[in-house]
């Protein structure tokens, strides 16, 4: 609850005209507190979640385990330097590689650095055979920094910040062929999202990272999958290549690695990850106690309360409260796409108008790439929740096919 001389919205608002970089096109309201798909503004009022953090709450506004966990870490040792050994780091690394391909972690704090270091390990791993490209796919989103915009095949987010960093190509998704073509003999990586998060919530087709992984094979390049939005349990398995046939060289993961807590990470193979010799690279606050605390935390609570099979779950309950809101509006909700709790609805309108009208109606969703609303709920999300954000959906798209 607001203590009596908390600021208002308004108040707060103000603040940030006078003090904050408007590189954020933000809502007017200042939320203070959440609980599970909870959050709360500084009047008081109630909001529903879909979207909780930006997909980085993945169990939702302050997980019980994480904020214990968290508690306890701040009280002992809130950060050691890497020069130091830590036992959080070094179990948070083990459970990591036990869910994934057996390979070995670097730590940073987001995903753009996660990325950054899976490029430049791809490009140390490669310079003794020549190998410097990196092959990208369009609509995909690899972060804002400069190796992980340059990754980023979307003219819209490289505009007034070129030149970029040189020996990217770019080949549209989903396109084996065009892949094959650019893949040669001095690409030293294919990075790509298992799943395009912010390009709409884009499935891979069938056989498709399949094919790219052969193609990587043959030609000797490394497999880099970018898991920002998708790992950690995500889509019902740990990390999202898991519900298909193949095995990466390298993956990235950040958003939900921690409880919400930020903190970002990059496995590698453990014969590729032997390149990094000591003071290739680095990050001050990577791989911190408290961030390795509430990742153990973010894990344990998912092992425990059966977080991966409620993914599936969730999914299929939010597939059919959808679909029959498509069904209703087949010309204004062209397409569902949805893997474990990673939804996206395809409109035939800009998405921004119901994103508006759905918070006038207190539920919080998102909308990317012009026309998808997409959402990442928790999954700590109850039934009764999800029908109740899913009808207020349903009455925003009725009122706007009239
Ligand atoms: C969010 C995101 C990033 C960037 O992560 P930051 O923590 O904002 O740097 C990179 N890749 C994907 C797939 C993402 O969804």
């Amino acid at each position: 609850m607001a203590a009596v001389d908390a600021p208002t919205s308004e108040e707060t608002i103000a603040l940030f005209d006078q003090y904050v970089i408007p590189n954020y096109r933000r809502y007017p309201v200042c939320l203070v507190r959440g609980a599970g798909s909870a959050i709360w503004d500084a009047e008081g009022r109630e909001y529903l979640d879909f979207f909780p953090g930006w997909g980085c709450n993945l169990l939702g506004h302050c997980p019980p385990r994480v904020v214990d966990a968290v508690r306890d870490q701040v009280g002992r040792l809130i950060h050691v330097p890497n020069t130091w050994y830590m036992e959080a780091q070094g179990r948070f690394a083990e459970a990591l590689s036990k869910r994934s391909f057996g390979g070995q972690s670097f730590f940073c704090n987001s995903g753009a650095e996660a990325n950054e270091a899976a490029i430049k390990l791809a490009r140390a791993h490669g310079a003794t055979s020549k190998k410097y490209k990196i092959v990208t796919m369009e609509h995909g989103f690899h972060g804002r920094t400069y190796a992980a915009l340059t990754a980023t095949a979307q003219p819209k987010y490289h505009a007034g910040f070129e030149p970029l960093v040189p020996g990217f190509t770019y080949v549209p998704h989903n396109d084996l062929e065009a892949a094959a073509a650019a893949i040669d003999a001095e690409t030293a990586a294919v990075l790509i999202e298992p799943i395009q998060g912010e390009g709409g919530i884009r499935l891979p087709a069938a056989g498709y990272l399949e094919g790219l992984r052969s193609l990587c094979d043959q030609r000797g390049a490394l497999l880099i999958l970018d898991e920002v939005q998708t790992g950690l349990g995500r889509t019902g398995k740990w990390f999202a290549y898991q519900h298909y046939n193949i095995e990466p060289d390298v993956l990235t993961c950040a958003k939900a690695l921690a409880g919400g807590i930020a903190a970002g990470v990059m496995i590698a193979r453990r014969e590729i990850a032997a390149t990094f010799k000591p003071g290739m690279h680095a990050s001050t606050f990577g791989g911190n106690p408290i961030a390795c605390r509430a990742g153990l935390a973010a894990i344990e609570t998912i092992d425990q309360d059966g977080l991966l099979d409620r993914a599936g779950a969730i999914g299929a309950r939010f597939n059919a409260r959808l679909e029959a809101i498509r069904s209703a509006h087949p010309d204004l909700v062209r397409e569902i796409r949805i893997k474990g709790a990673m939804i996206g609805v395809e409109l035939s309108i800009d998405a921004s108008k119901i994103v508006e009208m759905c918070l006038e109606r207190r539920l919080l969703v998102n909308a990317t790439h012009v026309n998808v609303i997409r959402l990442l709920p928790a999954l700590t999300i109850l039934d009764d929740q999800i029908d109740r954000g899913c009808a207020i959906l349903a009455e925003v798209v009725a009122k706007i096919a009239g």
